[in-house]
């Protein structure tokens, strides 16, 4: 556990520099590292020693700010990867394999549904989308004797459903397997689900951690909690010999700590090779310097958003947790007392051809498949990210066809309500 708090840990959690050392983390923009002889190399090869030889294994930069994130989660394990996509692929993978099946929340990210329903499914995993609000009762029932964990979103994007994790987490462990969880949107800033159960945090850097819309990454976090040995059977990649390795029993050799993340970087990221650049590593350490500072901004600036919104004679719904009136109120206030996120839901009346003219009428805020950096966006998920999915399926994971996602960045707010003022006139 780190000795200082979060927005300490943003800005030096990963890398203290010694006597004369750059101020910043350098980057390490190479591919191999130099040894005197062949045997050295041998046995970082054999993991018998550490030490680094070639960036798609393990680089310093990006190791740095793996740390950092690390720090940030309360973790004992960190990597990172080159998107959020590859971050739950390896954060699954690292334990389910053909045969296997995984319970994940309906609500969640158009590109993650996609990874689980179409892309895994043809690796032979199967997944069972559980309704969110599913009674305990409901959630055990989705269990099988071959499902290896459970996956949800802290805020799922864009239907910003806050998960119960205590429930996840408690259905979870009672069947043996860890709860994995993404927390883009709440960012550790806004919530800590180790503290509430969760054993594996998965990112896409790629939104608040950047921040600035420059790079695509992901990370993956391990609470280091989750007893592998005591459920021996269902984890032979971590509790059993690796024969790529000459044998290393990953949850014997690296300890509870150490065994995930170890194995998902010198097994999957050896052979799946989904590696971040040290450069775009660089930048993700810059934008998490002021992280804290920027949530704290987008938050203000979404609350008096949706505030605002709701008011509005042309707007047929708002969703936002910052809202009293909201569906997830009271319990983002338990898990993320200190605000949520900066995205902001709505319908305008008149459906999916006046959210479309509202959004062509928008002047500050940006048409833009993203989301979650420092200035504002808007996005209709039915007719981009969500395109894919059918109605019904749209409808399980919160998306209806005239939701507006809304982004809310870090300008000053009386700029972006007068530019959401503007287009709703022209509605
Ligand atoms: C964007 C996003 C992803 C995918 O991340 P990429 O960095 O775009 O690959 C995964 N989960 C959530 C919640 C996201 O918002």
């Amino acid at each position: 556990m780190s000795e200082y708090q979060i927005s300490t840990d943003c800005l030096h959690a990963g890398y203290r520099p010694a006597n004369g050392e750059p101020r910043n983390p350098p980057i390490v923009q190479s591919t191999t590292f130099r040894y005197e002889s062949s045997e050295e190399m041998g046995k970082l090869f054999d993991l018998e020693a550490s030490g680094y030889f070639y960036t798609r294994l393990q680089n310093p930069t990006n190791d740095t700010v793996a740390a950092k994130i690390c720090a940030l989660e309360g973790g004992s394990a960190a990597m990172l990867l080159s998107s959020g996509q590859a971050a739950n692929f390896y954060a699954i993978f690292n334990l389910a394999s053909c045969g296997d099946h995984i319970v994940a929340s309906a609500s969640i990210y158009g590109g993650t549904y996609n990874l689980f329903a179409v892309t895994m499914k043809r690796m032979g995993i199967e997944f069972t989308f559980v309704d969110p609000e599913c009674s305990e009762e409901e959630l055990n029932a989705a269990f099988r004797p071959n499902t290896k964990a459970v996956f949800g979103e802290s805020i799922a994007n864009p239907a910003l459903t806050v998960l119960d994790i205590e429930k996840f987490a408690k259905a979870a462990h009672a069947h043996g397997v860890p709860l994995i969880m993404d927390n883009t949107f709440a960012t550790p800033v806004n919530c800590r689900p180790f503290e509430w159960g969760c054993d594996i945090v998965t990112h896409s850097t790629t939104k608040y951690m950047d921040g600035h819309a420059l790079t695509v990454g992901g990370a993956i976090v391990d609470s280091g909690k989750f007893d592998w040995t005591a459920h021996k059977d269902k984890f032979p990649g971590l509790t059993t010999p690796d024969e790529s390795y000459h044998g290393v029993t990953y949850a014997e050799r690296f300890g509870l700590e150490g065994a995930f993340i170890t194995k998902a970087t010198v097994q999957l990221m050896r052979d799946l090779g989904s590696i971040p650049s040290p450069h775009n590593c660089f930048l993700l350490n810059v934008g998490l310097e002021t992280l804290p500072l920027r949530m704290k901004k987008h938050c203000e600036n979404a609350q008096a958003v949706a505030e605002y919104l709701q008011g509005h004679e042309k707007i047929a719904w708002v969703q936002y947790a910052g809202l009293p009136n909201d569906t997830y109120h009271e319990r983002a206030k338990k898990y993320m007392p200190n605000g949520t996120c900066g995205v902001v839901i709505f319908g305008v009346k008149g459906g999916r051809a006046a959210a479309e003219k509202f959004m062509a009428g928008l002047k500050l805020a940006s048409i833009a498949t993203h989301v979650a950096d420092a200035k504002t966006c808007v996005l209709h998920p039915a007719s981009s990210t969500h395109r894919q999915m059918s109605d019904a399926e749209l409808a399980a994971a919160g998306v209806s066809p005239d939701l507006v996602r809304f982004s809310v960045g870090i300008e000053d707010i009386a700029d972006i309500l007068a530019d959401l003022k503007q287009a709703l006139e022209r509605v």
